[in-house]
């Protein structure tokens, strides 16, 4: 069984040792490049201050001093979040009951 063509979802593609085809529009393909693709859909890139991967999970430390908007509250520089997660968006980083960005943030 192999797998609907990726450019004309065909089902008459073929596996030439090589790499798939669709005879229907000629378009040749890999499945490793398929694949590739997939995880580059579910991955967020998200690094801290010092250029670091984070991943979900991880613990961050605070850089510098935030003043939270609408409030007095600061955040010091210099705070840990434990076990973060990463979400889409502007502030990319959810450490639990706020949301930050992780430009102001470096892994602990
Ligand atoms: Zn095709």
């Amino acid at each position: 069984m192999y797998p609907n063509c990726p450019a004309c979802e065909g089902e008459n593609t073929y596996h030439d040792s090589i790499q798939f085809v669709c005879p229907d529009c000629a378009h040749e393909w890999n499945e490793q490049d398929v694949i590739e693709i997939d995880s580059d859909d579910d991955q967020l890139i998200v690094k801290d201050s010092n250029g670091n991967l984070l991943v979900d999970g991880d613990d961050v430390i605070l850089v510098k001093d935030l003043k939270l908007k609408g409030s007095s509250e600061v955040l010091k520089k210099g705070t840990k979040y434990k076990s973060i997660r990463l979400v889409n968006g502007d502030h990319n980083v959810d450490c639990g009951k706020l949301l930050l960005k992780s430009e102001f943030l470096k892994k602990a």
